[in-house]
């Protein structure tokens, strides 16, 4: 796809964040690019489009910023999955590793209703903790995963494309 290489020097990359030795890729810069990133929403939606899905789940906060829009174009509801403490609602957690530590995600009860097909979307994988995470909330609540979706890959998943036996969607990998 021609659009990706455009896409892929759009998200700036800043050496030693958070911490040392860290190269982050920033999607921020993507957004300041109109072009780059309709494109990435529309790829997303073109592949979305025609797979029966009605859940677009988006990890906080990067998620956030790429889920939505597709959601509203493909006809399907968004449901925030979010850092403990926020949702106000009865959630289910759960909880996965860290590098030093764990984290955990949570999800209002009665999002999704059992045998809803969803797509989860965030910025980027490496080690599909987090996507793991969101996976079982998901199907704890009775939704089918149909895929996993990240504009970024990191080469921890390279050439392998699947997280858990569930296709992994990845439009580019790091510079
Ligand atoms: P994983 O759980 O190891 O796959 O890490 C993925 C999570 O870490 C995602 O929620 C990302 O937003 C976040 N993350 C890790 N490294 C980066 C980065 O370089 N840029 C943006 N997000 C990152």
């Amino acid at each position: 796809d021609p659009r990706l290489q455009a896409i892929s020097e759009a998200i700036r990359v800043i050496p030693h964040f958070p911490k040392t030795g860290i190269m982050f890729q920033d999607i921020t810069t993507l957004l300041l690019n109109h072009k780059a990133f309709k494109d990435t929403v529309d790829i997303f939606i073109d592949r979305f489009r025609d797979m029966d899905i009605s859940v677009v789940a988006g990890i906080e906060a990067r998620g956030f910023m790429f889920g939505p829009s597709i959601a509203l174009a493909i006809g399907a509801k968004f449901v925030p999955l979010r850092k403990p403490r926020k949702l106000p609602g009865e959630v289910i957690s759960e909880a996965y590793e860290l590098e030093y530590g764990t984290d955990c995600l949570e999800m209002h009860v009665g999002a999704v209703v059992p045998g809803e097909r969803a797509v989860i979307i965030d910025d980027l994988v490496a080690t599909g903790g987090t996507l793991s995470a969101a996976t079982r909330l998901l199907e704890r609540m009775g939704a089918e995963v149909v895929e996993c979706a990240c504009v970024i890959g990191l080469p921890e998943v390279k050439g392998q494309r699947r997280l858990n036996g569930k296709p992994l969607y990845i439009l580019v990998e790091p510079r």
